[in-house]
């Protein structure tokens, strides 16, 4: 099984510690075709990518891609912020954009009641390993699957890391709407039993390494035990074996659809 692109990479434009330029010729020396620069999303009040670095942001991902002669798209982590699926990239600033994913992080300028319902249920559950309530599933539930019906979201990252949702019912929906469901090379986030019943849904599935340090460009190490235990099949992945995704962002902005 061979990687074609690693489509969640970050850089110092928020968390990560390598410049675009070095995730790219990473990328390029393990003979990937496509990498994406996906900074985390506009309201993370430490780590979040700052409006203002935007063309800073496309000159240096316009350099890298004419170094390397490999496509490298700019992308964003972008915050789930409600229950109601608000997320922080919005329709003003897709012209910015090649790529839109969506998860859940801490510590975020979440909406009032997403702070409540989401937020800090995730937050104290995960941290001291607690059940997770009926409500809190309910609500992130909600967020993801009103957020990919309501955005043209390219793919949920390291879904059920640290919150809680009925995996199956988010898959649904993704399935329905073409958006990608992350299998993380960093996280794990989805028990072999939940991935099994998550597959069954006939969603699609992208591998990404999440790197936050360039030696990690393009290491799905993590997620590739899964493919050869049998728990997701090869056919499901958009982004192995030559095969590039058909990415519902971009067909959003050309087509509207
Ligand atoms: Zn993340
Ligand atoms: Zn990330």
């Amino acid at each position: 099984m061979i990687l074609t692109g690693d489509y969640h990479t970050h850089t110092k434009y928020s968390h990560g510690k390598g410049l675009v330029i070095e995730n790219a010729e990473v990328a390029y020396s393990k003979g990937l075709k496509e990498i994406a620069i996906t900074d985390h999303g506009f309201s993370h009040p430490a780590f979040g990518l700052r409006k203002r670095k935007l063309s800073s942001l496309r000159k240096d991902i316009d350099t890298a891609k004419e170094k390397f002669g490999i496509n490298v798209l700019m992308g964003i982590e972008s915050n789930l912020l409600s229950d109601k699926g608000d997320v922080d990239l919005k329709e003003d600033n897709y012209d910015k954009f090649d790529l839109f994913a969506v998860g859940i992080h801490k510590f975020v300028l979440y909406k009032p009641k997403g702070v409540f319902n989401i937020f800090l249920p995730n937050f104290f559950t995960s941290t001291f390993n607690g059940r997770p309530s009926k409500s809190l599933v309910k609500a992130n539930t909600l967020a993801f699957t009103n957020a990919v019906k309501k955005h043209p979201i390219d793919f949920i990252t390291h879904l059920n890391y640290c919150c809680y949702s009925d995996a199956v019912e988010v898959a649904k929906v993704c399935a329905d709407y073409g958006t990608f469901l992350e299998l993380s090379g960093k996280k794990e986030h989805l028990t072999k039993d939940e991935l099994y019943l998550v597959a069954k849904t006939g969603v699609k599935f992208i591998l990404n390494s999440d790197a936050h340090t360039i030696d990690r460009v393009g290491d799905i190490a993590l997620a590739n035990g899964l493919i050869t235990e049998g728990v997701i099949s090869k056919e499901q992945i958009v982004n192995i074996d030559g095969k590039t995704p058909d990415f519902r962002f971009k067909n959003y902005k050309l087509k509207g659809i």
